[in-house]
C-alpha cells in the first residue's frame, strides 16, 4: 500500500473515564502511514475507516504500551539528586552511564535511596481511544523522504 497521510482527531480516556489526552480544540493530528508515528493498532484502525467516520478502540497493554517491567526500576542514592523535595510520581531526569539523558518517575522513596521507574508512563494501562478520521491523501515524495507531514504553508524546517 502506498504511503498515505491520515488526518484525524482523537480523545484518549483512562480506565476511570477521565481524559488522558485529546486533539479536540487543537489542530487535528497528521501522520504518515508506515512510520510508526502512532501505535500500530491505531494506525491499522484508521487505515480501515471511511473519511468522516468515528470509531472507538480499546488499547490493552498487549496492544499498546506493554506491562510494567520491574527490571526497569532502579534504585539510586539520594545523593544523586540535587532536589531535596523529592515526591512519589515526580518525573526526574538522569544521565545514563552511556551519557544519554533519561527520564524516569519516582516510584518509592526510602531513607537513603530512591526507586526510579523507567517504564513507559502508560505501561500496564488500558486506554480507550475515540477516533474521527477527517481526511486521507497520498503522501508526497518529499514527505516520505522527510518522514513527516507537510501542511499547506507550514513547510518551514
Ligand atoms: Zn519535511
Amino acid at each position: 500500500m502506498s504511503t498515505k497521510v491520515l488526518t484525524f482527531h482523537f480523545t484518549a480516556y483512562n480506565e476511570d473515564g477521565s481524559i488522558n489526552d485529546t486533539s479536540l480544540g487543537q489542530e487535528p493530528v497528521n501522520i504518515l502511514t508506515g512510520f510508526g508515528h502512532v501505535l500500530p493498532i491505531l494506525e491499522d484502525t484508521l487505515k480501515n475507516m471511511d473519511i468522516g467516520s468515528k470509531k472507538t478502540v480499546v488499547v490493552t497493554p498487549e496492544l499498546g504500551f506493554g506491562y510494567v517491567d520491574y527490571e526497569k526500576m532502579q534504585e539510586f542514592s539520594k545523593k544523586v539528586f540535587s532536589n531535596d523535595n523529592l515526591e512519589v510520581g515526580m518525573v526526574v531526569n538522569l544521565v545514563s552511564p552511556e551519557g544519554d539523558r533519561v527520564f524516569g518517575i519516582i516510584h518509592d522513596i526510602k531513607p537513603e535511596s530512591v526507586l526510579i521507574d523507567f517504564n513507559h508512563p502508560l505501561a500496564g494501562k488500558t486506554l480507550k481511544f475515540d477516533l474521527n478520521l477527517l481526511n486521507v491523501r497520498d503522501a508526497s515524495q518529499e514527505e516520505i523522504e522527510h518522514g513527516h507531514v507537510h501542511n499547506d504553508g507550514s513547510n518551514n524546517h
